[in-house]
């Protein structure tokens, strides 16, 4: 793995670029952290690293070099945006999805924060 690098054809990786346009809510030098154009709750927001870093957290390796490093920087910025509104105050969630059982319909790397309403559980 590789921490450089972008994809052409990935979504995520022209949002970063700011090819596509985003609601930013933090941005860092290798994290960016922006709305949800569909959001799941009142506020859903999505938290990636800049770089084309891996497809999903299933693609990561614990020996990759600068995975620690990198998992700080999307930790530091998920606890920026549980900050950033007093919606999170009474509790909020952090979901990433795997794969297409995981629900997952984009494939670069990303976490999801919600928050604002009671979450349901398990998740549908
Ligand atoms: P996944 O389903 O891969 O876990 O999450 C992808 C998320 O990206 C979805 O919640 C979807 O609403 C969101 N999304 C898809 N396209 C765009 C876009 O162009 N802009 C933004 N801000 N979000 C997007
Ligand atoms: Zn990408």
């Amino acid at each position: 793995m590789t921490l450089a690098g972008a994809k052409s054809d990935c979504l995520f990786c022209r949002v970063a670029a700011g090819e596509i346009p985003s609601t930013k809510v933090i941005e860092t030098d290798d994290v960016l952290a922006f709305r949800d154009i569909n959001p799941g709750a009142p506020q859903h927001v999505l938290v990636i690293p800049k770089h084309h870093v891996a497809d999903s957290v299933a693609d990561l390796r614990v020996a990759d070099e600068g995975i620690a490093g990198l998992w700080a920087s999307l930790l530091s910025v998920v606890q920026q945006v549980a900050d950033s509104s007093p919606e999170f105050a009474d509790g909020w969630r952090l979901v990433t999805n795997v794969g297409e059982n995981g629900g997952q319909s984009v494939f670069h790397l990303h976490l999801h924060v919600l928050a604002g309403r009671r979450l349901t559980w398990p998740p549908g």
